[in-house]
């Protein structure tokens, strides 16, 4: 990173641990095939192996129902696209009904295309549980995707809950973890016991961009077919030669954000600039503050500040936050993440996220709360603050 800069845009991607960067190096120097039955290939194959052992740990699950992909963003399309066989002693195979959350990652709405059922969320961003129950019960067992957190507000779902009422109805559970890892107090914040598949990104947690897993709950669930067939790679559910360096990379991350204890320094740090935002700026809204939220994440909204703006003012500063959703032709769009909860306009167009890691410092929080105290300065009159204050001296 750049000498200076405050990187905090820890959910867009977490910067590579040490221990990753030399498990990646290591395997980039084996020569073998993993496919190989000689000394080389085997050597790469330990590394993968070694690697699968790792990721079942962090998830609580067993190293043969890994599935390694190019990212959570295949693991859901090979989910969706191909569907899940005998989880549940069902058939969730292709073309069975597909519900997801309204709130999931871009990756999981455009996987599941058009043909998908939106299970509401309320005005925190939390599943509507009734709704849920009520949508199952009508139509039959479904295939469900929610996500463990929000990468956009941090809201956590109650996935234990979430898989009672899909299994009570016949249905099929994948949590999209890909924020848990290295944020919460368990070291994924999910049990397998409570999904079907669990699907998780390395870079999310200190790893590799472009690896991740898919992490069955037990050995007789399956994709319904490969999503990317080949030479039968992956127990066939993954075809082409693996990504070795990356996997490895991803191995040893796992390894490492179990040991650590993270998420009670996030949960100071995080506490801490929302205490000093709101004095700030008093008239803030810190998006899911009410409900189990990451400890890693702050959104907010300051009236009178808009986000494209501010991401300017930040940069300039040296300070790396994101808009609600980041997004790819680099413009800020509306989420519809916030319009799924129903967030008043001024908060869609003034969301700002700021996610840290373990080695995010104070005083890299100091610079962004820097940032935010001259837009605060500079901004029209707040509507909301002269209401507030107006209340105020009426009461007095
Ligand atoms: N799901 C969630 C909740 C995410 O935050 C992301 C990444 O932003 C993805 C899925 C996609 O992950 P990947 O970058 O590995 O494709």
């Amino acid at each position: 990173m750049a000498e200076g800069r405050a990187y905090l845009d820890w959910n867009a991607t977490a910067p590579l641990l040490p221990e990753a960067r030399e498990a990646v190096m290591r395997a980039l120097d084996l020569v073998g095939n993993p496919s190989s039955i000689h000394a080389e290939g085997r050597a790469a194959r330990a590394m993968i192996e070694q690697a699968r052992a790792d990721v079942a740990a962090l998830v609580g699950g067993e190293a043969e129902n890994v599935v390694f992909t190019s990212g959570a963003t295949e693991a859901i399309n090979a989910v969706l696209k191909q569907g899940l066989t005998g989880c549940c002693g069902r058939n969730l195979a292709v073309g069975s009904r597909v519900i997801i959350g309204a709130t999931e990652h871009a990756a999981v709405l455009a996987a599941a295309g058009p043909r998908a059922e939106i299970a509401p969320v309320d005005a925190d961003g939390l599943i509507d549980l009734d709704a849920l129950k009520a949508m199952l019960a009508s139509g039959g067992p479904a295939l469900v995707v929610i996500q463990l957190a929000n990468n956009e507000t941090g809201v956590l779902q109650s996935i234990r809950t979430i898989a009672e009422i899909v299994h009570a109805e016949g249905g099929a559970l994948v949590v999209d973890a890909v924020q848990g890892p290295g944020r919460l107090f368990t070291p994924l914040g999910v049990e397998l016991r409570d999904a079907d598949a669990i699907i998780v990104s390395a870079h999310k947690f200190g790893g590799p961009k472009g690896v991740g897993a898919i992490v069955f709950a037990d050995h007789r669930t399956r994709l319904g077919s490969a999503l990317i067939p080949g030479g039968g790679q992956e127990r066939g559910q993954r075809g082409g030669t693996e990504n070795v360096a990356g996997i490895a990379g991803m191995g040893a991350a796992a390894r490492a954000v179990m040991v650590e204890l993270a998420p009670q320094k996030l949960s100071q740090l995080c506490d801490g600039f929302e205490s000093r935002l709101k004095r700030i700026a008093p008239d803030v809204r810190i998006v899911g503050q009410g409900v189990p939220r990451l400890v890693n994440t702050s959104l907010f909204a300051v009236p009178g500040i808009a986000a494209e703006k501010a991401l300017i003012a930040f940069d300039l500063a040296g300070v790396a936050v994101s808009s609600g959703s980041a997004c790819s032709s680099g413009k800020v769009k509306a989420s519809h993440v916030l319009k799924a909860m129903n967030a008043p306009d001024w908060v869609i167009a003034g969301a700002i996220r700021v996610s840290i890691g373990p080695t995010t410092t104070e005083a890299e929080l100091e610079k962004a709360l820097d940032v935010i105290a001259r837009l605060v300065a500079k901004r029209p009159a707040s509507p909301i603050l002269a209401e507030k204050s107006a209340q105020n001296s009426s009461a007095a």
